[in-house]
């Protein structure tokens, strides 16, 4: 007889380890089944947190530089490059950790071993001995994520030609990085190497950097990370990637004309796919896209196959851990008969660079395209108090409004801690606000958030106070 449980949930990062925890609240009996020697996934493994573990401590040791300004002279500032990867894998420890002491908290059983869909109500789980058990559940969960992407011919080596996984971890810090894709992964991890020494040059294939952020603000991005000493060349197709005695030759054709790039490893950035492979989807007859490997799903995340849903990386929207979270959080939610739902027109994005860059809702190109009226709002950080005091005045706020009703239709910061700011935006557009419900808001003071009460005043009011 299989073991049996009311949920069985295949992958442990944040769509289905949410999705566990809340269902075990919710009083279902719940497993879920994970492959990594740790709970958590991408995300705590060799995504999110890693990467800000060390974009924080990089950003530390480049401040150094900057901190002669406030008056403190910082000579002799040395890197211990060992100690900072040993700061990062211990955080990553102690999250995924927390994750087994909470799973073991709500009675969830952690099924070690890959699994694969048999069909409705049955899979098995193959542990690492290669030994093969039978699990049935009323209700399985497909939450397998996402794996990096290459490009057509070239594959990863995990020395030379690296994908994100590696990059986290360079034992020493690389001569010349060339970075291929100028996106999330690109300008984060491109930053880190970048604040400790290396000479970054970033490849990106089309004509903008972060292409589904707004336009305006990626192209103060893109001049701030120059001043950071980043190099980038757009319009630019890698053709070939070779490498012999631990130098890489990377040619492309850049802006029409054939150039080469040469550095000492080459991170490869252009996306992340679906986890599929081995999951037993076609087995069981789920419907997913051929060609982006996505498992389709209806709004209850209802795959065709009876009593199979899929959730995260592995279905359609966004590839972020909070929407994941959402999705799995949801989903428990209405297995247990409740209502609810994730809003998709309010779900935020970060780019951890320095100053960062957050947004939620739509962009001025979105906009332009659906032939909506809008206004927008802007206030720069050059006139925030707090800003100028913290010494971090780059950037600005941009509040997108429906011309006629006031309505928040997008916020986007590229500015000192935006990542914390944009929270307050994704909750007025939750409760359907406007600018004027901003502007109306007291704003401790000095504060950044007070630049989103400006930017508020100059798209319902047409000025702000201090600009
Ligand atoms: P995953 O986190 O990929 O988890 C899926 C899990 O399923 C994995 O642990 C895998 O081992 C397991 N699995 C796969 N197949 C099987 C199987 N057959 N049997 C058992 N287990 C299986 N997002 C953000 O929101 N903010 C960030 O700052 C951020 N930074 C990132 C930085 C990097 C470098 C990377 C690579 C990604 C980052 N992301 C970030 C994206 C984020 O990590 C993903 O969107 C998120 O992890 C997706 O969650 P998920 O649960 O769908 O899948
Ligand atoms: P991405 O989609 O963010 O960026 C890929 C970039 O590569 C794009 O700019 C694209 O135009 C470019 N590109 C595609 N093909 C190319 C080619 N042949 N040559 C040169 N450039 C090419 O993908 P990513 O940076 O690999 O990250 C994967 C996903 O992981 C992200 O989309 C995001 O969902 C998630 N992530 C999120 C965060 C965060 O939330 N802070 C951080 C890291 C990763």
């Amino acid at each position: 007889m299989p073991d049996r449980y009311d949920l069985l949930i295949i992958g442990g990062g944040p769509g289905g380890y949410a999705c566990a925890l809340r269902a075990a609240q919710l009083g279902i009996k719940v497993a879920c089944v994970e492959k990594r020697p740790a709970l958590g996934g991408t995300c705590l493994n060799i995504g999110c947190i890693p990467s800000k573990a060390l974009l924080e401590s990089s950003e530390r040791y480049a401040e150094m530089a900057k901190l002669a300004r406030h008056g403190i002279q910082c000579d002799n500032v040395r890197l211990d490059l060992g100690r900072m990867l040993e700061r990062k894998n211990k955080i990553v420890d102690e999250l995924t950790k927390g994750i087994a002491f909470l799973f073991k908290r709500g009675k969830i059983a952690w099924l070690p071993g890959a699994g694969k869909l048999l069909g409705p109500g049955k899979a098995t789980v193959t542990a690492g001995d290669g030994k093969t058990t039978e699990v049935a559940a009323k209700w399985i969960v497909l939450a397998t994520g996402s794996e990096p992407s290459s490009l057509p011919g070239i594959d990863f080596d995990g020395k030379n030609i690296v994908s994100s996984a590696e990059a986290l971890s360079f034992e020493s810090v690389p001569k010349q990085l060339i970075v291929v894709g100028g996106g999330y992964i690109g300008l984060e991890l491109g930053s880190v190497w970048a604040r400790l020494g290396s000479k970054v040059t970033v490849l990106e294939f089309l004509t903008r950097i972060l292409p589904l952020s707004d336009g305006e603000l990626t192209n103060m991005v893109q001049k701030s990370l120059t001043k950071q000493g980043l190099a980038f060349h757009l319009d630019t197709k890698v053709v070939s990637i070779s490498a012999k005695s631990g130098q890489v030759t990377v040619k492309a054709q850049s802006k029409g004309k054939d150039e080469t790039f040469q550095g000492d490893k080459v991170l490869m950035a252009v996306g992340r796919r679906p986890v599929g492979d081995g999951l037993g989807l076609e087995e069981a007859g789920v419907t997913f896209d051929a060609k982006t490997g996505k498992v389709k799903v209806d709004r209850q995340y209802r795959t065709n196959v009876t009593g199979v849903y899929a959730i995260g990386d592995l279905i359609d929207g966004p590839m972020l851990a909070h929407k994941a979270m959402m999705e799995g959080e949801t989903l428990a939610e209405q297995l247990a008969g409740h209502k609810a739902q994730v809003n998709y027109d309010a779900i935020p994005s970060v780019v951890y660079i320095w100053p960062e860059l957050a947004s939620v809702g739509q962009t001025e190109e979105q906009l332009k395209e659906a032939k909506r009226e809008y206004k927008v709002g802007k206030f720069p950080f050059q006139a925030n108090g707090r800003a100028k005091c913290l010494d971090e005045t780059e950037g600005v706020v941009k509040l997108l409004t429906d011309a006629k009703t006031d309505r928040l239709l997008g916020a986007h910061i590229f500015g000192p801690r935006a990542s914390e700011m944009i929270a307050e935006a994704v909750a007025v557009m939750e409760f359907s606000g406007s600018a004027e419900d901003i502007a109306r808001t007291t704003h401790s003071h000095p504060t950044l958030s007070e630049a989103l009460g400006e930017a508020a005043r100059a798209a319902a009011f047409g000025a702000a106070l201090h600009a």
